[in-house]
């Protein structure tokens, strides 16, 4: 005996959606594992408690699937889970290894099944990329690598050392030394340079200023690219960053491209200082965020630019909320 899973959402509680949904996933089930109709001895179903119009065993019925026997029952509601699922769940009378089939949406949101994916958000200073990265990674139960922290561990090196930033040939010999890391403790992430942790330090003004400009440095953005494709080469992975789903993950399997307005993203960043109790001048930090937009769009490698199959996002007028559902709608629908 055999037991294949699967899985696949709809997008409205309608009968014809649960008829067209559950007749694709029996059916892509039934030919990913080559199977034989009459080797199905029974197919229990799930669905969550959104779930009212339409039984998925009629549906399974209907669709050619009635010489096994057939049961659905509804799953309570679970915190986080997915909306408007079906479960199935197949036994089949030979041995052999399975293929489990999660359709539209389903597999993504199955951490425990889903294969190895990436995920890239680029997008300008206060775009939301980290709020939006974190909280994703979090639902998703992968890690969160912020890109951005790694630079700023370079530009603060060069700021300790000394080294002038527009000096390529110091920006490369000070590269030769300079020992970036990231750890995660209780899912969050610390920036190290050497052994020391400072992720703390690398969000002040003048960091931000630095990073930007030692950014635009081929030594500095093959060495962090590197790690970057390292990480996300091992693991399932949200990265926020400038340049991910063009250069650093060309072939992510998600890409996302987040902006706002300038006004927007600078009352953003004002008000996380503001949280932290440290006034600075709100026209200042848009003039700055401004400066930064330009001069990371403009450099020659790896400038912050959409990919052509990023999804694009205006996130000014949306609420963190709106922006992680949008996000999420659109990962459904590639699947
Ligand atoms: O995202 P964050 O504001 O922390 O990034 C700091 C700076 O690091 C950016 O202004 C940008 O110049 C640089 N950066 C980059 N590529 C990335 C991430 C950040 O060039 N992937």
């Amino acid at each position: 005996m055999t037991v294949i899973r699967g899985a696949t959402t709809i997008s409205a509680d309608e009968p014809d959606a649960i008829r067209c949904a559950v007749k694709e996933l029996l059916e892509q089930i039934e030919s990913r594992n080559s199977l034989k109709r009459d080797e199905i001895v029974s197919i229990v179903f799930s669905s969550t408690s959104d779930i009212h119009s339409f039984y998925p065993a009629k549906a399974a019925r209907e669709a050619g699937f009635a010489s096994c026997s057939l049961f659905s029952a509804q799953e309570p509601d679970i915190d986080g889970g997915l909306a408007l699922c079906i479960r199935a769940m197949l036994f089949v009378e030979r041995n052999f290894t399975p293929r489990h089939v999660y359709l539209r949406g389903a597999r993504v949101l199955r951490k425990d099944i889903a294969q190895k994916y990436n995920i890239a958000i680029d997008g300008p200073a206060g775009s939301g990329k980290s709020t939006i990265a974190k909280l994703l990674a979090n639902d998703l139960g992968i890690l969160y690598l912020d890109t951005g922290a790694m630079y700023r561990a370079c530009a603060l090196a060069a700021l300790r050392a000394g080294v002038d930033i527009s000096d390529e040939a110091a920006v490369i010999l000070l590269m030769r030394s300079v020992c970036v890391n990231v750890t995660y403790e209780g899912g969050v992430q610390h920036t190290l340079l050497g052994t020391e942790d400072v992720t703390g330090l690398i969000r002040e003004p003048e960091v931000s200023k630095a990073a930007s400009a030692i950014s635009r440095h081929e030594s500095v953005r093959m060495k962090m690219a590197e790690m970057q494709r390292e990480i996300a080469g091992k693991m399932s992975c949200v990265l926020d960053g400038r340049d991910i789903g063009t250069f650093v993950l060309p072939d992510a399997d998600f890409k996302f491209f987040l902006t706002a307005s300038p006004e927007v993203r600078a009352r953003r960043r004002y008000d996380e200082f503001a949280a932290k109790g440290r006034a600075v001048d709100f026209e200042a930090l848009k003039r700055d965020i401004i400066a930064r937009d330009e001069q990371d769009s403009t450099r020659a490698i790896a400038p912050l630019k959409k990919a052509d199959d990023a999804v694009m996002i205006d996130t000014s007028d949306m609420t963190v909320e709106e922006v992680l559902a949008a996000l999420k709608n659109k990962m459904q629908e590639k699947i």
